[in-house]
């Protein structure tokens, strides 16, 4: 599974603005020093059940000429410098070894990003890594694997449509240590159809003791137009019931705590020295530039995304222009509500007038402020340190809590 870039809000496939409002940041210029990367590989072995990620099954395609066309869009617009690197999809260590050199290697003379960097993620999957993949990716800058693992149990990896085994998974993890990574983050889904609290907790508590530094747990959630939310709509799965989902929430939550990982996000734990830092920038809905089909990128309060489709993509690098297909301004009130939904996500929680600062919003009253008191009072938000943040019994209903301050006050 991809966790990132981003989770911001996009407009529907295919909105295009053609003529740029004035103020709007050009997606075919660079994006301040320092800003994070995300690059986007988008070849997998096989498509996930339940993914709305952007990816084609690899068979067949130009895997050669797409880091290629990666290199040219870098060339083009990769920020110099970047604080933290993602290489996101799709199945990066599907690449071949060589490929991936080639990819870091050029990405380094665009960006310097391996001196620039603080964090360098790769994700990889079982069936793609192994000791040499994950040696190569170390030495080429990446600082962090993030390996999706999603269960260990044989019917929910069939179900999801994976095409690892459960001692793949575990095999990926010991791979990744050999290699010598010190910095090892692991996927797991919970909720599966079928899947009970016994059995979710040996999954975990197997992961957990293979002492990762992060943990990515995701409720399975059945995306429109996913194999899975048409089987959901058929009848043919049945989704957990709420209390379900909330008791394998809260096993969650107990069992990474006593393994000394903590929550940091509605779904991630790590010690706080092992936080994702790229991921931290988008809750705080800091700018970022995204290179690849579909990515996303958010620079100078514009928002702007790639086609999610190989060829438009390759085809506007081909011919030396940008390959962005949509853009949009954020308005200032936009800006705060999603500056508040994405914080509201963190342990940290927001510091109302620190939203106010990043969304540019100078005038009182803040409209966000008085839709935190109101959660406040529902019980849902609460006020610590001049912070908000979610209370226990908003935390199981963080999306929607949070999807409140979207869309207008
Ligand atoms: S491996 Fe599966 S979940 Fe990950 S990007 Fe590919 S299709 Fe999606």
């Amino acid at each position: 599974m991809a966790p990132t870039n981003p989770s911001a809000p996009r407009p529907a496939q295919g909105a295009e603005t053609a003529d740029r409002p004035a103020g709007e940041h050009d997606p075919g210029s660079p994006a301040p020093d320092g800003t994070p990367l995300y690059v986007h590989l988008p070849f997998c072995v096989a498509l996930c059940h339940y993914c709305d990620f952007f990816s084609v099954t690899a068979k067949g395609q130009d895997i050669d000429g797409t880091v290629e066309a990666l290199l040219t869009e870098a060339r083009l617009r990769a920020p110099a410098s970047p604080r933290t690197v993602y290489l996101g999809g799709g199945t990066p260590s599907l690449l071949s070894s060589a490929q991936l050199q080639r990819l870091l290697d050029g990405l380094d003379d665009c960006c310097g990003f391996r001196t620039s960097a603080r964090e360098v993620t790769a994700e990889c999957n079982p069936e793609s890594l192994d000791a040499a993949k994950a040696e190569g990716l170390l030495a080429g800058g990446v600082t962090r694997l993030s390996v999706g693992i999603q269960s260990l149990r044989a019917e929910v990896l069939a179900e999801f449509g994976r095409v690892h085994n459960a001692r793949e998974g575990l095999a990926a993890m010991d791979a990744a240590r050999e290699a010598g990574c010190e910095n090892l983050s692991v996927d797991l889904i919970y909720a599966a159809p079928g899947q009970d609290a016994r059995r979710w907790r040996e999954d975990l508590e197997r992961v957990l003791e293979s002492g990762p530094e992060h943990l990515s747990a995701y409720n399975l959630a059945f995306e429109e137009q996913t194999p899975f939310a048409r089987r959901l709509e058929r009848g043919e799965l049945v989704a957990q019931p709420e209390e379900v989902e909330l008791e394998l929430f809260w096993t969650t939550r107990e069992r990474c705590a006593a393994a000394g990982l903590v929550a940091y996000e509605i779904s991630n734990y790590a010690a706080s020295t092992h936080r994702c830092l790229h991921n931290l920038s988008y809750w705080e809905n800091g700018p970022y530039v995204g290179l690849g089909p579909s990515a996303v990128s958010h620079v100078d309060r514009t928002r702007f995304g790639n086609p999610r489709a190989l060829d438009p993509w390759r085809t506007a690098l081909a011919e030396g222009r940008p390959a962005a297909q949509w853009s949009e301004r954020l308005g200032t009130e936009e800006r705060l509500g999603e500056t508040w939904w994405l914080g509201l996500r963190t342990a940290e929680g927001v510091d109302p007038e620190a939203a106010r600062r990043t969304a540019g919003h100078s005038e009182a009253p803040d409209p966000a402020l008085a839709l935190a008191r109101a959660l406040s009072a529902e019980g849902l938000i609460e006020e610590r340190g001049g912070r908000m943040r979610l209370s226990e019994r908003g935390l199981p209903v963080a999306d929607g809590v949070a999807a409140r301050f979207l869309g207008g006050f």
